[in-house]
């Protein structure tokens, strides 16, 4: 019996594929790369912009011939364009979809298989309650990766913070992913220690907004607390955590992160925009001197740390010159990336219901195309200064007959090697080449 699984979006999703794929695996259920060779063909989906959303259309669009074909093939919708609501809508628009599955809960699939016989009921029962539980209740929770994977995924990342409920006028999250819950820390560090068993070698630590970790907990852990637990699982070299929040990185997170050897110099914070009307109208809660300050203080904290942003242009009300000060901001930060990406109305949300998105496309398009360009170059120019130093990789394994691994700063960096296996090593490398996306090296000799 086999399973096929299409991702889009985000690292979340990532961590859900991972979820719902260690449930079939325990079902004996395996991996096959064609939707046409598979029992179980599962979609996970991203509505967090339009053009995400499209992709998932046209996927649902040719998986209908092939149920026409194979009525016995269980077709699974999962993630954001499911969401937290009634399927019911999605249900008359694809009639040839079997199970509708919301983010981060494998439970309903399992329960569709029990219910068609298709596995062991007391199993399933079990399953399907431990599934639902997992991200609420402190208890030993273990992950099987897919047979192709164990032994050779080097990089997993780990749902942390479930939900969101910031609500940034455009985001459409917390529609669909619910409020914010953070897992315990019992249930985290027993899934962070299966990954490292059976290969896994860093991990990313994933919340909407990371940093609130804990929270929403009475008196809960928080989560530098939860990086110095972690920080103990045997056979880990690496941490990371990402999606942080101007308005919730706290002292107590930057000196963790420098304490704290395994946790590497990278934190992803994004500024959304550099004028303060536009930032007031996403309602993000902090100001362009707030982000200005919060960058000062990561790099007088934190040396040497590749901080990486988001951005969205074409802002409801974004003015020529608000687009300018957003410009203006990047060139003067450089930060080591930045995703650039084209404002799009999400259905339901504040700025869609109230806002008149009156950025027309080509604007909206050369203002990406601009900033696009800009960082290259301040990217460029940084990866320029590592030219013939020495960085240490984490590989993560092959690429057209080159190692490929990513520096502590995660950064992209090829090396060739024919003589020994790499993958899944520390290898000290020495930067030969570098551009604004990668970088390529050798292996330093041992003096
Ligand atoms: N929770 C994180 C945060 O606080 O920004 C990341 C969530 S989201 C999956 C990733 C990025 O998508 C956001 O940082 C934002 O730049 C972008 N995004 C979200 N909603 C968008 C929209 N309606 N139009 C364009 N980009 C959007």
């Amino acid at each position: 019996m086999n399973y096929y699984l299409w991702t889009i979006g985000c690292q979340m999703n990532d961590a859900d594929s991972q979820r719902l794929a260690s449930e079939l695996e325990k079902l004996g259920y395996r991996y096959v790369t064609q939707a046409e060779e598979a029992d179980i063909v599962v979609l996970n989906t991203c509505v967090v912009r339009q053009q995400a959303e499209d992709k998932i259309y046209g996927r649902l669009g040719s998986l209908k011939p092939l149920k026409a074909e194979r009525p016995e093939m269980i077709v699974g919708l999962m993630g954001c364009l499911v969401g937290v609501r009634d399927p019911a809508p999605l249900r008359r628009r694809f009639p040839w979809v079997d199970v509708f599955m919301p983010p981060s809960d494998p439970g309903p699939l399992l329960s569709y298989l029990a219910d068609r016989g298709l596995i062991d009921e007391g199993q399933a029962l079990e399953q399907t309650q431990v599934a639902r539980r997992r991200y609420q209740q402190d208890q030993v929770d273990e992950i099987l990766l897919p047979a192709h994977q164990r032994g050779k995924l080097v990089s997993a990342n780990v749902s942390v913070v479930l939900g969101c409920s910031h609500a940034c006028t455009y985001c459409i999250i917390p529609y669909r992913r619910g409020v914010e819950r953070s897992r315990s820390v019992g249930e985290i560090v027993a899934e962070v220690r299966s990954l490292a068993a059976q290969g896994v070698k860093e991990v990313t630590l994933l919340g909407q907004i990371v940093d609130r970790y804990g929270y929403d907990v009475p008196d809960g852990p928080s989560l530098a607390d939860l990086l110095r637990i972690v920080h103990d699982v045997e056979g880990l070299e690496r941490i990371r955590f990402l999606t942080s929040h101007p308005s919730w990185m706290s002292d107590e997170l930057l000196e963790t992160v420098a304490e704290l050897p395994k946790v590497c110099e990278h934190i992803e914070v994004p500024m959304q925009a550099g004028d303060d009307e536009v930032l007031a109208a996403m309602r993000r809660g902090y100001t362009v001197n707030d982000y200005r300050g919060l960058i000062d203080r990561i790099r007088t904290q934190l040396p040497g740390t590749a901080i990486t942003t988001d951005v969205i242009v074409g802002f409801p009300g974004e003015s020529e010159a608000a687009f300018e000060r957003t410009f203006d901001l990047l060139a003067e930060l450089r930060l080591d990336k930045a995703h650039i990406a084209k404002y799009s109305p999400r259905p339901g949300t504040v700025s869609a219901r109230k806002m008149l998105d009156d950025v027309p496309p080509q604007e909206k398009e050369r203002r990406r195309q601009a900033l696009d360009e800009l960082q290259k170059r301040i990217v460029g120019e940084i990866n320029a200064q590592l030219l013939g130093q020495t960085v240490e990789l984490l590989v993560e394994g092959k690429r057209k007959g080159k190692w490929f691994g990513r520096t502590r700063t995660n950064k992209l960096v090829f090396f060739q090697d024919d003589e020994f296996d790499w993958r899944g090593r520390l290898a000290p490398v020495v930067i030969t080449w570098t551009g604004p996306w990668s970088m390529q090296g050798r292996i330093k000799e041992s003096a």
